[in-house]
C-alpha cells in the first residue's frame, strides 16, 4: 500500500512511494528543465540522471543567485551512531561532486549530540564514531581549503547562539506536529532541531550579509529544515535550498541499509570476505531454480544487486540496460551477477581504505575553528 511506509529523521520503515513522500513532505521533482540547467555546470551525476537525487526545494532560485555571482556554500552531515556504512557515503559522494563542479565551500556537521540523545550512546562513543566517520567523509576528496567539520559538542559555542534565534522561532506544538515528540521525548531531543538548523545560517551570521546554502542529503532529514526555513526569513537568513535523494537499500530487499540490520549492511572497513558473505546472502529477482530462471528471467526491479549497480557501482547508463535486459531474458544468472557486484565493492573498498588511513594525517586539518579530536 503506498501510504504504509513510514520516513522520519530517525526511522525509516515500508516500503516507500517516493512519489508520494514528496506530496506529503511538500517537495518539488526535479523536472526536465531543471535537469537541463544542472547539465551546463557539468556533466549529470549519475545519481541525478537517474533520478536518485530526484526532488528539492528553492534550487532554481539558488542557482539564480549562482549566475549572478552569490556563491552558495555545500552543508551536509552525518549522526554518528555507528561505523560508515555504503549508504551513508552515497550522498556524500555526491557532495564532493557538486564541490567540484561548483567550486563551493562545504560544511560537514557532527551530529555527536543527537546520537547521544536518541541513543543508548555514551558522549565518548559518539565522538569516537565521529572520528570514525570523518575519516570516510575526508577519504572521499573533498577540497581541504573549502571544506570544515564541524563536532557539535566542539563547536556549540559558535553554533549555541544562531540555535536559540532559531528555538525562539519554533514552538513546542510545531516539534511535536513535525517530529511526532510526546510526554516522554527527553527535552534536549525536542531542542535538538535547532542545533541541526545552525550551520545553514552560520556564513551568514559570519559575515554579517545573506549567504546562499544548498543541502544534499537524504530526503529523511527534511523535517528539520522545514522547521530551519520557516525560521529563516524571521532571522534575516536566507532559506536554506534542499537537494533530497532517495536511501540506499540495504541487501536484504529494504528501502534502507541500517546497521541494524548486520548482514545486510556494507561497511567501508568490511574486508573481501565480509562483502562476499553479504552479497551472496543478498535479495534478488531472480527464481527459484536455474532452469527456471533461464527459461522466465529474473526481476531486476526489484533486485538488491541490481540496486547496488544502478546506485553506485555501475555509472555506465548502457552497461545497466544490459545487466536488465540480460537479466529478464534469463541470459545471466544470480550467482555470475552477485560475483561481479562483490568484485566492484571489493575494488572500490580497497581504494576506500587506502584513503581513509591518509585521512588520519588530515581530518585535524579540516576541523572546524580547529578542534582537535
Ligand atoms: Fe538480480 Fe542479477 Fe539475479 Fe537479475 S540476474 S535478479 S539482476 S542478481
Amino acid at each position: 500500500m503506498a501510504e504504509d511506509f513510514k520516513v522520519t529523521p530517525w526511522e525509516v520503515s515500508g516500503d516507500i512511494d517516493y512519489d508520494v513522500l514528496m506530496q506529503r513532505f511538500g517537495t518539488t521533482p526535479i523536472d526536465d528543465a531543471l535537469m537541463k540547467r544542472l547539465g551546463k555546470y557539468g556533466e549529470l551525476h549519475p545519481m541525478l540522471r537517474r533520478g536518485i537525487f530526484y526532488s528539492h526545494r528553492d534550487l532554481g532560485k539558488l542557482l539564480d543567485e549562482y549566475d549572478k555571482g552569490n556563491k552558495f556554500f555545500l552543508y551536509t552531515g552525518r549522526g554518528p551512531s555507528g561505523h560508515t556504512h555504503l549508504g551513508h557515503i552515497m550522498p556524500w559522494i555526491f557532495n564532493k561532486w557538486m564541490q567540484d563542479v561548483f567550486k563551493v565551500d562545504m560544511l560537514f556537521q557532527m551530529t555527536d549530540d543527537e546520537k547521544f540523545l536518541f541513543k543508548d550512546l555514551t558522549l565518548k562513543e559518539t565522538r569516537s564514531l565521529a572520528y570514525e566517520n570523518a575519516l570516510d567523509f575526508v577519504a572521499l576528496g573533498f577540497d581541504p581549503k573549502k571544506t570544515k567539520i564541524i563536532l557539535d559538542t566542539e563547536n556549540i559555542k559558535e553554533l549555541y547562539p544562531i540555535a536559540l534565534k532559531v528555538s525562539k522561532k519554533v514552538t513546542f506544538s510545531t516539534a511535536k506536529a513535525v517530529f511526532g515528540f510526546d510526554n516522554s521525548t527527553n527535552i534536549g531531543a525536542i531542542f535538538f532541531t535547532t542545533i541541526q538548523a545552525a550551520p545553514a545560517f552560520l556564513p551568514s551570521e559570519r559575515k554579517g550579509k545573506q549567504v546562499p546554502c544548498l543541502i544534499p542529503c537524504g530526503i529523511d532529514q527534511d523535517p528539520h529544515f522545514r522547521v530551519a526555513r520557516d525560521a529563516a526569513p524571521g532571522l534575516n537568513y536566507p532559506k536554506p535550498a534542499m537537494l533530497y535523494c532517495k536511501m540506499f537499500p540495504g541487501l536484504g530487499g529494504g528501502d534502507k541499509m541500517s546497521s541494524s540490520d548486520e548482514l545486510g549492511t556494507i561497511y567501508t572497513t568490511d574486508n573481501p570476505k565480509d562483502v562476499k558473505k553479504k552479497v551472496g546472502r543478498a535479495f534478488t529477482g531472480g527464481c527459484v531454480s536455474i532452469e527456471e530462471q533461464r527459461q522466465k528471467g529474473g526481476n531486476p526491479e526489484v533486485c538488491a544487486v541490481f540496486k547496488y549497480n544502478y546506485y553506485l557501482f555501475e555509472k555506465d547508463d548502457k552497461k545497466m540496460n544490459e545487466l536488465a535486459e540480460k537479466c529478464k531474458k534469463g541470459e545471466i544468472l544470480c550467482g555470475e551477477c552477485k560475483q561481479m557486484l562483490t568484485q566492484k565493492i571489493n575494488v572500490f573498498l580497497e581504494e576506500h581504505q587506502a584513503k581513509r588511513e591518509k585521512a588520519k594525517d588530515v581530518v585535524d586539518s579540516m576541523t572546524f575553528d580547529g578542534f582537535k579530536w
